[in-house]
């Protein structure tokens, strides 16, 4: 391909993905494939020659797109949204065309300095403590002492100011923002809120193996991890369990209470039955806004014991965190001043597409001493000035992600996003009031942001068998959860541009599977 054909396939493959959006709807919201369908309609070996891009495109609709679940459709109410829009995908599209790959700040200055510029952005967009972000001269002297979040209200007041770009930062330099009492917080884009939470781990494990050591010279750091404990609840994601596999340390998963939050009580219990079995707990992990039903941990009563019995404090925000631009939802973020680290991820819920997870540390130093490998091909003459994201994650090639940031939050304006997250959270409460008029169902759970969990009264099975008649069907796509034994059906808000008229349909397609599930359901025990 040479540029004046570039020139063109690029002007069709963006009237390609404008057309595929325009007319999503016209397709089936999952596929209708078994596994191994692609094999079949592929040959066996790459080509030896040239293909036509024609001949490709072809096969894009020929043999791709019957495989793909279309996470855009208005009917798509699976998992949490997927973030898209078209300011993101130019981003994405320019962050591929200039092709760098910024593992430090000197791999490419800018995509290092927008980074940290977009997490500042987005920090103080989401009012998180101030603590979490760089020290700022300008405007951290204005602070006074009770106001601990750098709250963003309404307009934009912030002329934008670079100057904590020059703040010595970064590899050893820590002596000098730490004796100069600043704040050493700091912000980074990772692959996913997976990544965050194992990161967070590994930084959480690194400081208790020091500090043991510190106060026991003569320990081995394999005596010490193998008595860490790390404390979730039940309803956390996953990934928190998956990297205390990686990081080989216990996770304890809480039960939650009747609002399916886990409460201070219930951590500080266990945490003193471990502490008698020998064990060292280290770190707690809360989440604000569970995956299965967005429910709140008491991050308030948890923080309190995390400072206590000094354990790293992360919150995963990775669904609810975007709702914080919202000055109406921050009430469920009471008690995120103690966390020691938070993630969220805009690819899910403020419009960037996949992958864009911001993670915020109050102490980058701690994620930088778990982290740091400083071999010679990769060090430069600015590294005690400058930034050095390789030192804030598990990869060292980076990509700039932060490109898609800029251009979505400068499009949107923080106006355009909030109203996209009110207008969902809106939708939110009409298809909760529509499934309140149906006695059969009842909604679990509190509906605060965008997501609805209702099952069918009675046994799990009845809404297991609704769910997998509404997933066969074609026409809408959910995902269940578990909590504390109910069997749940969830429904988020997903499509972009979804309106009253999608609830309606949604629960009309939910209310005619339910009206024969039922009947069959009472056919089978008369
Ligand atoms: N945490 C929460 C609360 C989530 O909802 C999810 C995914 O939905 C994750 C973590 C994992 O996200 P990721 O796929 O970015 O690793």
């Amino acid at each position: 391909m040479d540029d004046a054909e570039f020139r063109r396939r690029g002007k069709e493959m963006i009237d390609y993905i404008a057309d595929y959006l325009l007319h999503i709807s016209d397709r089936r919201v999952t596929p209708e494939v078994e596994p191994g369908y692609l094999r079949p309609l592929l040959p066996k070996n790459a080509p030896k020659k040239s293909e036509k891009w024609e001949d490709i495109m072809r096969d894009v609709e020929r043999t791709i797109m019957p495989g793909i679940t279309h996470w855009q459709h208005p009917r798509f109410h699976a998992y949490f949204p997927a973030g898209n829009s078209y300011p993101s995908i130019l981003g994405e599209m320019l962050s591929a065309g200039v092709g760098i790959v910024g593992f430090s700040w000197a791999a490419s200055p800018a995509c290092t300095e927008l980074e940290t510029i977009m997490l500042d952005w987005i920090g103080r967009m989401i009012a998180l403590p101030v603590d979490f972000l760089p020290f700022d001269p300008n405007r951290d002297d204005e602070e006074s002492d009770d106001d601990e979040s750098c709250l963003d209200t309404d307009d934009d007041d912030d002329e934008s100011n670079n100057d904590h770009l020059h703040d010595p930062v970064i590899n050893g330099d820590n002596n000098h923002e730490r004796k100069q009492n600043r704040h050493i917080g700091g912000g980074v884009l990772l692959g996913s809120a997976s990544e965050c939470i194992l990161v967070a781990m590994l930084a959480a494990r690194t400081k208790k193996i020091t500090d043991k050591r510190q106060s026991d010279p003569l320990i081995e750091d394999g005596q010490i991890l193998a008595k860490l404990v790390c404390y979730t609840s039940k309803l956390a994601h996953s990934c928190v369990e998956k990297a205390g596999l990686i990081a080989m340390v216990r996770v304890r998963e809480l039960p939650v209470d009747e609002n399916f939050s886990l409460r201070g009580k219930t951590l500080d219990e266990c945490i003193r039955a471990d502490k008698e079995k020998g064990l060292i707990p280290f770190l707690v992990s809360g989440t604000l806004g569970t995956t299965s039903c967005c429910s709140y941990d008491n991050l308030e009563e948890i923080g309190e014991i995390c400072q206590r019995e000094q354990l790293w404090f992360h919150v995963d925000g990775a669904y609810a965190g975007s709702a914080l631009i919202c000055e109406e939802y921050r009430y469920i973020m009471k008690g995120l001043q103690y966390a020691d680290s938070f993630n969220t991820n805009p690819n899910k819920w403020l419009l960037m597409n996949f992958d864009c997870s911001c993670f915020w540390v109050r102490d980058k130093f701690a994620l930088i001493n778990a982290m740091s490998v400083d071999p010679l091909y990769l060090q430069h003459k600015h590294a005690q000035h400058a930034v050095d994201y390789r030192h804030w994650g598990v990869a060292l090639s980076r990509r700039f992600r932060a490109l898609k940031l800029w251009f979505t939050i400068r499009s949107y304006g923080i106006e355009g996003l909030r109203h996209y997250i009110r207008e969902h959270c809106r939708l939110a409460k009409v298809f909760e009031l529509l499934i309140r008029t149906d006695s059969r169902f009842e909604i679990i759970g509190n509906v605060t942001l965008g997501l609805v969990c209702f099952r069918l009264k009675g046994s799990n099975k009845l809404s297991q068998t609704l769910l997998l008649s509404l997933n066969d069907s074609g026409l809408i796509h959910m995902v269940p959860s578990m909590v504390n034994d109910l069997y749940i059906i969830r429904f988020a808000i997903c499509a972009k541009h979804a309106t009253d008229d999608d609830m309606h349909v949604a629960f009309h397609v939910i209310q005619e599977h339910a009206d024969s599930v039922i009947a069959e359901y009472r056919a089978q025990r008369s």
